[in-house]
């Protein structure tokens, strides 16, 4: 059961804004209170994931089938054809063991969380210093193609037009300023 008393805690940040940094640095900081919810998700396993650590990477149909099996909180295409979506049975596997999930998901999928759970949630939004910042990393990153990176810009934009929608919001100008701000944050929340 999902009782008024559960905390969750939400990052959310346009791709290459250095989302994945803070995350395991926050998880590094406070590994008795937090535990990462993993996803669900249709795109294919990058090189050096891990199935049911980073992802559990399905198909098409089998994440079809769990949408109609009610067993997401939140599901999105977060980008055409691929499919990203929180269990119910991940977020209460968490809150079992005593601790609160730390959900990785994009803007729609924290809004929607939020408006759901309100109080218990503290959303936060990592936001790059520029577009031109992040199309850099992007590069530098190397793990996506140059259409893959088009994709992820054009998303950003649109993401960061939602950013205000936030219960907080930290700029990334410097990477272990925005770190020790969020640990912050979110020793404050829970
Ligand atoms: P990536 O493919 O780079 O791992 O993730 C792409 C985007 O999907 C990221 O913005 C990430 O936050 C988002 N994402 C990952 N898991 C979920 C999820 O369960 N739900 C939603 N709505 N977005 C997710």
């Amino acid at each position: 059961m999902i009782t008024d008393n559960q905390k969750i805690i939400i990052l959310t940040a346009p791709s290459g804004a250095g989302k994945t940094t803070i995350k395991t640095q926050l998880l590094k900081a406070l590994p008795e209170r937090l535990s990462f919810s993993v996803s669900a998700t249709t795109r294919k396993i990058r090189e050096g994931e891990k199935d049911g650590v980073d992802y559990h990477y399905m198909s098409l149909n089998d994440f079809k089938t769990q949408i109609d099996a009610s067993s997401f909180v939140e599901w999105e295409m977060v980008y055409p054809g691929m499919y990203y979506g929180t269990t119910v049975n991940e977020m209460k596997r968490i809150w079992n063991e005593g601790k609160i999930p730390l959900l990785d998901i994009d803007v729609q999928g924290a809004l929607n969380v939020k408006k759901q759970f309100g109080e218990q949630v503290l959303t936060i939004f990592i936001e790059p210093p520029s577009l031109e910042v992040l199309k850099e990393r992007l590069t530098k990153r190397g793990t996506d193609s140059t259409e893959n990176i088009k994709t992820r810009i054009d998303k950003a934009e649109e993401e960061l037009g939602y950013k205000k929608e936030f219960d907080l919001l930290i700029m990334n100008d410097d990477l272990q300023k925005a770190t020790n701000e969020t640990i912050r944050a979110v020793l404050t929340f829970i």
